[in-house]
C-alpha cells in the first residue's frame, strides 16, 4: 500500500471492521493491527509506521461515540478543519493533531490503556505503572413528553456517581500522610527476572507497579480516593431532539481514581409517543378522516397543530390518500433555524351505519353515476379517479 494514501483510507477499512462494528469488535480489530504494524516489531519500516499511526487514529475516532458519529456523517472532513464544512462540530477543534500522541507510545501503553494489563516487551522501558484512572462514563435515560422534545425543556436530574474524596483530595492517604516509596522495588515499580538470556521486567507485585504504597489510608474513602455522592444537573434539552438523542456532559461522569480525569455523562433521551402525530425527522404526520360528501364537495377543516389551530382547505373532489402540507408547522431543526412541515393525509371514510333516508339518497346518487368496475393498473388509477369529477 502506498504510504501517501493511508491517512485517507476509510477508518473502518483500516481496522477491517464493518460500519456497525461494536466497541468490542473495534477493540479486537485495533489490537490485531496495532500488533502487526507496531514500530517495535517493524524497525526501519516507514510504511508500517504510517499504518500504525493511521490505525491508531482510526481507533481513536471510532472508539469515541461522538467522534464516530461525526466521522460517519462527514468522513475525514470532520477532523480536518480546513474542509469548510458548515456546522461541523469538530472543525478546527484541534483533533487532527491528537493522533501524534500515539507516535511515542509503546505496546505497553496501548495494551495498558486498552486492556488494563501489564505488557512487557522485555528489557526496555522501565516505565512505572500509574494508579491514575479515568472515571467511568455514565448514562442517564431521560423520558420526555412529545411536546418537550419538540419545543425543548429544562429538567433537573439527580445521579449517583463516584466523586473525588474531599478529605484526601484523591490521594487515598490519611491527612498529613503521603504515599511512601515501595521497599520491594525501591520505587521503580518493576522487578526484573532472568529468563534464559533475557532480563524480563514485571510489575512489582507489592505496589502493583506504581512504585509507592499507601500505608495510612484515608478514613473517609478507605484509600479508594473516591466516594459515592448524589449530584444534580440541570439538563437543557434543545428544541427538536429525537428518540435516542444523546446529550453529552463532558467530565460529569464518575471521577477517576487517584484524581484521574472524570468520565462523561450521557443523557439519552426517550420520547413518548403523541396521541396522533408521528415524527419523520422534523416533519409531523397525521391522518384526518373525512366523509365522502366532504371529499366530493370540498370543505374547510380545522386541525390542531402543536402551536394551535390551523385551517386546511379541502378542494372539491379530494381523493382518499391525498396529502396536505402545512409548511413550518413541524418540529424545529435541531442545529439550524427553520422547522419541518406538518403533513395531513386525508382518508375518505366509507359510512357503515346508514339510516334509511341516507341509503335512499345514496341510491339516487348512484343512479346518476356511471362507473365501469373494471380492473386497471396502478398508473391508470389516477385517471379513473377523474370519472367522479
Ligand atoms: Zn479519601
Ligand atoms: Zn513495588
Amino acid at each position: 500500500m502506498a504510504t501517501a494514501d493511508v491517512t485517507k483510507t476509510d477508518y473502518y477499512e483500516l481496522l477491517s471492521v464493518s460500519r456497525d462494528a461494536s466497541e468490542q469488535e473495534l477493540k479486537t480489530a485495533y489490537r490485531k493491527v496495532a500488533m502487526q504494524y507496531h514500530p517495535d516489531r517493524n524497525p526501519d519500516n516507514p510504511e508500517a509506521e504510517e499504518m500504525f499511526k493511521a490505525c491508531s487514529e482510526a481507533y481513536q475516532v471510532l472508539s469515541d461515540a461522538d467522534k464516530r458519529a461525526a466521522y460517519d456523517r462527514y468522513g475525514h472532513a470532520a477532523f480536518t478543519g480546513g474542509a469548510g464544512g458548515g456546522g461541523n462540530p469538530f472543525a478546527g477543534g484541534g483533533f487532527g493533531g491528537s493522533a501524534q500522541g500515539f507516535n511515542g507510545q509503546d505496546l505497553g501503553d496501548i495494551f495498558g490503556d486498552l486492556f488494563g494489563e501489564m505488557f512487557n516487551m522485555g528489557g526496555g522501558g522501565g516505565r512505572k505503572a500509574s494508579r491514575v484512572q479515568r472515571g467511568r462514563d455514565l448514562r442517564y435515560d431521560l423520558t420526555l413528553a412529545f411536546e418537550e422534545a419538540v419545543f425543548g425543556v429544562e429538567k433537573e436530574i439527580t445521579i449517583r456517581r463516584m466523586e473525588t474524596c474531599v478529605d484526601c483530595k484523591g490521594s487515598g492517604a490519611a491527612k498529613g500522610k503521603a504515599p511512601v516509596t515501595c521497599t520491594q522495588c525501591g520505587g521503580r515499580g518493576q522487578q526484573r527476572f532472568q529468563q534464559g538470556f533475557f532480563s524480563v521486567a514485571r510489575a512489582c507485585s507489592v505496589c502493583g507497579g506504581t512504585g509507592t504504597l499507601i500505608v495510612d489510608p484515608c478514613v473517609t474513602c478507605k484509600g479508594q480516593t473516591v466516594v459515592q455522592q448524589e449530584h444534580s444537573i440541570l439538563v437543557k434539552v434543545p428544541a427538536g431532539v429525537e428518540q435516542d438523542t444523546r446529550i453529552r456532559y463532558q467530565g460529569e461522569g464518575e471521577a477517576g481514581k487517584f484524581a484521574g480525569p472524570a468520565g462523561d455523562l450521557y443523557v439519552v433521551l426517550n420520547v413518548k409517543a403523541h396521541k396522533f402525530f408521528e415524527r419523520d425527522g422534523d416533519d409531523l404526520h397525521c391522518v384526518m378522516p373525512i366523509s365522502f360528501p366532504q371529499a366530493a364537495l370540498g370543505t374547510e377543516l380545522e386541525i390542531q397543530t402543536l402551536e394551535g389551530p390551523a385551517t386546511i382547505k379541502i378542494p372539491e373532489g379530494t381523493q382518499s390518500g391525498k396529502e396536505f402540507k402545512l409548511r413550518s408547522k413541524g418540529v424545529p431543526h435541531l442545529n439550524s433555524s427553520g422547522k419541518g412541515d406538518l403533513i395531513v393525509e386525508i382518508r375518505v371514510q366509507t359510512p357503515n351505519k346508514l339510516t334509511k333516508t341516507q341509503k335512499e339518497l345514496l341510491r339516487q346518487l348512484s343512479e346518476t353515476m356511471i362507473v365501469e368496475n373494471t380492473p386497471t393498473s396502478r398508473g391508470l388509477f389516477e385517471k379513473v379517479k377523474d370519472m367522479f369529477s
